[in-house]
């Protein structure tokens, strides 16, 4: 007879043993297999109440699943705290990357949401967190736009913009048209920034641009441009750059 044996172990129940008692604890045994994935339990569980099925146990095999149930709900919570954490610095950096490129006055401050959470996605996937480009983006525009009360959204054809109000027309004028005048500008003092970096003693490179980079700034930088041509442009820290960035960036400074 079924009922002579473990609901959860399936073996003798013996002398020291439960019945089910309360209509609760079906509940509760299901929380904690669906936690713990458990589809053999969640099968038997799908057969009928436990309680109206005079379900009997062990209390060790019991407690034993509460247990595991709890490891593996604080383990995710955990999980939470350090993806919220991580989110947290990621936003900081795109923000300060944003602030870079809005000091800087010849570029147009106005930025494409899908570029941004592109960003953030790949930061986000250095960190070991996988996410969702779709349903992150509006969260992550809601958040920026927060960082930036003058910030605005556009929409433009399938793309949502954002822009800093004060030069809203000048700024998706600017974005808008390809000006070779500001390419030769941005070149100019691509060069000049990366030569000054080149010949500075350098600090580390803390992850990120901060206001004072280009101060402060090391061969982190040259490094960051070699990078930029090769990769394309990210808010990712040297660690991701690749050997052959770190090779024609040597090569730069050793013959400069
Ligand atoms: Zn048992």
């Amino acid at each position: 007879m079924r009922n002579a044996l473990c609901f959860f172990c399936h073996q003798d129940l013996g002398q020291q043993y439960h019945q089910v008692q309360t209509l609760g604890m079906d509940k509760h045994v299901r929380q904690a297999a669906e936690l713990l994935e458990d589809t053999a339990l969640l099968a038997q569980l799908s057969e009928g109440d436990m309680m109206a099925r005079e379900a009997k146990y062990h209390k060790r095999c019991l407690t034993f699943l509460y247990n595991s149930a709890r490891a593996v709900s604080e383990t995710e919570k955990r999980g939470t705290t350090y993806e919220i954490v991580v989110s947290s610095v990621v936003l900081a950096e795109l923000v300060s990357y944003i602030e870079g490129t809005t000091d800087d006055k010849i570029s147009a401050p106005v930025f494409k949401l899908s570029d941004l959470v592109k960003l953030y996605t790949q930061r986000m996937k250095e960190h070991g967190i996988k996410l969702n480009q779709r349903v992150h983006s509006t969260r992550l525009k809601e958040r920026i736009l927060a960082q930036f009360p003058n910030m605005q959204e556009h929409n433009m054809g399938r793309d949502i913009i954002l822009a800093f109000e004060d030069d809203k027309g000048d700024a998706l004028a600017k974005a808008c048209e390809y000006d070779h005048d500001n390419d030769a500008v941005h070149l100019l003092r691509a060069a000049q920034i990366v030569r000054r970096d080149m010949f500075t003693e350098g600090q580390g490179f803390t992850g990120s641009f901060s206001d004072k980079c280009q101060e402060n700034s090391v061969s982190t930088l040259l490094m960051t441009l070699v990078s930029m041509i090769l990769e394309g442009p990210s808010i990712d820290s040297p660690r991701q750059r690749s050997a052959a960035s770190l090779t024609i960036a040597q090569l730069l400074k050793y013959n400069s």
